[in-house]
Formats: structure tokens, C-alpha cells, sequence
């Protein structure tokens, strides 16, 4: 029932004509881990099926499945078009490093559709946009996105990482290409370090050549403990959403909290989008703000002893990231406040470990918080 574990760097051939056969496609068959590897395959194929996506390849991050997508689909002489709500890094390879290739981009809030359809009158190749940001959890009208771009041959590519394939299928919404970093909750339990990047065949060509020639393949060991996590997604995904919700619901009645973030509120203000895009499910992250700033947030930090401070998120177990010393760093305090982050914003990622402990750790966190 277990797959095997292949860490071969290099496979022998028995003779030429094998090599012909393997080389030119005649046969089915791995020569060069670089090029393919049977635990690579393995997972790609259980997560293009989560996607109903016709094809999927893993890459051994999840900037390298970006940087796949930005090197097979664009050329020098394009634009893209970007949310400013991307991942820091994503908007750095997207910005900076695309414009050393000759590629310009615009940002624009793509939560705002009036402020979207101006940009893509700039003829762009591809617009890059998350289903839920960080850490303010927008959800991008990915049906509208979707239309808007194909009305004018624009690709539309999906960072679907804060949501999972349980929650959210960009594909069946009209996203051309779709990634995610497995790195969080798709693999859930933090030791390996991959990347997905799935789409349609129309959108495939190129892509496995980029990350063969660019040296973006995964390691077999990081792909065999990827497909095991994959194995129990579905189950994750519901029981941390489930205490999502009733997180989000509690802190919301909460005095001691100045704001409470979560799609699955009613409160939230894409929340019916998040009805209409979402199954169910509204992810497993939640952010809240306290009144105190950075001082509240520290005592509750050494409070809370057992939700750690850790800069990513999508584990077995719930962990507090704090977005303005941490991914929200290199901004100033405008910067920070247009995407509605201050120093006493928090966001949880939201485990599957007892609910009444995680309300109990949150609740000594609190207390202390206001000194
Ligand atoms: N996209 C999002 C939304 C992320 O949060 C991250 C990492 O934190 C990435 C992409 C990059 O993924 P990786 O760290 O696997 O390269």
C-alpha cells in the first residue's frame, strides 16, 4: 500500500536501444532525477486530481513553481499585471526580478474589479493574484478576474495556497494556471519544502522543460513525505477551518479585541465571494487585532505559551505569526497601513489539536494582553 521511497540521482539503461526508446518518448521510464522521478509523479498526480487540473508538476518550492510560470508563459517585452497583496516574494520575483528580464508589471488591488480593468487595457500577458491574502485574508473575485482576463487574452495565474484545493478549485473558476506552496498545509506537517503549479494542457507547453532546464525539480524524499500529507488534506483542512470558524466567532464576541478577520464571518467584507467561490470551508486562518499594539502582542506571545510564534503557517498544530516584524517587515508604516496592518495585528493558522486547548492558550493570551 506504501509507495516506494527513489532517491536515485541516475538510472542504468540496458542498452541503446532503451536509451533511444526512453530519450524520444517511445517508452515510459526515468533516466535523470533532474528530468522526472517516480515519487515526483506520484504526488504531482494526487494533486492535479485534488485541482481537477489536466496537468501538474511539483517543483522544489513554491517560488520555484512561480518562477516556472513566469519563465514558461512570459517573454522580455510583456506585462503583468499584480495584486499588492502577494506574498512578499512573489511580488519580488514578479517586480524586481522580472524586470531584469525585460518584463514590466503594474500593481493594482485586485480586490477593487474598477481598479483591475484599467491595467489590463495595458495589453499584459498574466495577472497574479491570490485566492486569500495575507494576512488581511481578502478573497479575489476569482469568476470576475477570470472573465476580465480572457476577455482580454490575459492569463490569469491563482497563488491558492492560503486556501488548499479542499476549499477552493481556481481552475473550475477560470484561473489559467494555479499554485500552490505545499510547503503549508497541502504536505501540513512543516519538513519539506515543495511547490505545485497545475493547469489545463493549453497552458502546459513549456513548463516541464523550464524546470528541468532551470534545475527546479523536487527531491524524491520531500515528495514521498508530501503525498502521505496530502493523503489526510481533506480531513485537515475541515477540522482546522471548523475551529477557524469557531475561533473567529468567539474572539469576534470578544471585548479585549478591536477587530476580528475571517471569510467565514458575515462580518467580513468578501464574504459573500467567499460563499460563492469556496466549498463550504473558509480556510484555516484567522487574524485579529489588539487594541494595545506591539506591547499587547508581546505579552500575549509569552502568554500564549502553547501556540508558537512561527513565520509560516499550514501545520498540524495552531501557530500566531505577527505580519509587521515579520512578512509585512520591509514596508513602512504607510505602506503597512494601506493593506490595513499595525503592530498590533496577528494572524493565526489554525491547527487540527484540541479546540478547547487552542480557545484555553488564546484565552491566557488575552488576559495577559492588557497588562
Ligand atoms: N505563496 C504564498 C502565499 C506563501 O505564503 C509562500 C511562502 O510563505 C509562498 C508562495 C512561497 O512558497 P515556498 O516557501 O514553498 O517557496
Amino acid at each position: 500500500m506504501a509507495p516506494g521511497i527513489f532517491p536515485a540521482a541516475v538510472y542504468a539503461c540496458d542498452d541503446l536501444a532503451q536509451v533511444d526508446q526512453l530519450l524520444e518518448g517511445g517508452v515510459g521510464g526515468y533516466v535523470y532525477r533532474r528530468d522526472g522521478q517516480p515519487n515526483a509523479d506520484h504526488l504531482a498526480d494526487k494533486c492535479r486530481q485534488l485541482h481537477a487540473a489536466e496537468r501538474a508538476v511539483v517543483c522544489a518550492s513554491g517560488m520555484a513553481a512561480l518562477a516556472t510560470a513566469l519563465l514558461a508563459r512570459l517573454r522580455s517585452g510583456n506585462r503583468v499585471v499584480v495584486s499588492n497583496r502577494l506574498y512578499g516574494r512573489t511580488m519580488q520575483l514578479f517586480v524586481h526580478e522580472a524586470a531584469r528580464l525585460g518584463i514590466e508589471s503594474t500593481t493594482v488591488d485586485c480586490c477593487d474589479l474598477a481598479s483591475v480593468a484599467p491595467a489590463l487595457e495595458s495589453s499584459p500577458a498574466m495577472l497574479i493574484v491570490e485566492t486569500i491574502s495575507n494576512p488581511t485574508l481578502r478573497v479575489a473575485d476569482i469568476d470576475q478576474l477570470s472573465t476580465m482576463c480572457h476577455q482580454r487574452n490575459v492569463m490569469l495565474l491563482v497563488d491558492n495556497t492560503f486556501a488548499s484545493p479542499i476549499v477552493c478549485r481556481p481552475l473550475e473558476h477560470g484561473a489559467d494556471l494555479v499554485m500552490e506552496s505545499l510547503t503549508k498545509i497541502m504536505n501540513g506537517h512543516s519538513d519539506v519544502l515543495l511547490g505545485l503549479l497545475c493547469c489545463r494542457e493549453s497552458a502546459w507547453d513549456r513548463i516541464p522543460e523550464v524546470v528541468t532546464t532551470w534545475g527546479f525539480s523536487p527531491a524524491p524524499l520531500d515528495c514521498w513525505l508530501a503525498s502521505r500529507g496530502v493523503g489526510t488534506l481533506a480531513l485537515r483542512v475541515q477540522r482546522a477551518s471548523d475551529h477557524a470558524l469557531a475561533i473567529a466567532e468567539r474572539l469576534s464576541k470578544d471585548h479585549r479585541i478591536q477587530r476580528v478577520i475571517y471569510p467565514g464571518l458575515t462580518t467580513h467584507g468578501d464574504h459573500m465571494v467567499a460563499q460563492r467561490l469556496f466549498a463550504e470551508k473558509y480556510g484555516s486562518m484567522v487574524t485579529f487585532s489588539l487594541p494595545g499594539g506591539r506591547v499587547a502582542v508581546e505579552r500575549f506571545i509569552a502568554a500564549a505559551k502553547d501556540i508558537p510564534l512561527s513565520p509560516s503557517l499550514g501545520d498540524l498544530s495552531t501557530t500566531l505569526s505577527h505580519p509587521a516584524t515579520t512578512s509585512h517587515r520591509g514596508l513602512n508604516d504607510v505602506q503597512r497601513a494601506s493593506l490595513g496592518i499595525n503592530d498590533g495585528l496577528l494572524r493565526l493558522s489554525v491547527g487540527i489539536e484540541s479546540l478547547t486547548g487552542i480557545l484555553s492558550s488564546l484565552e491566557a493570551g488575552l488576559a495577559a494582553s492588557a497588562g
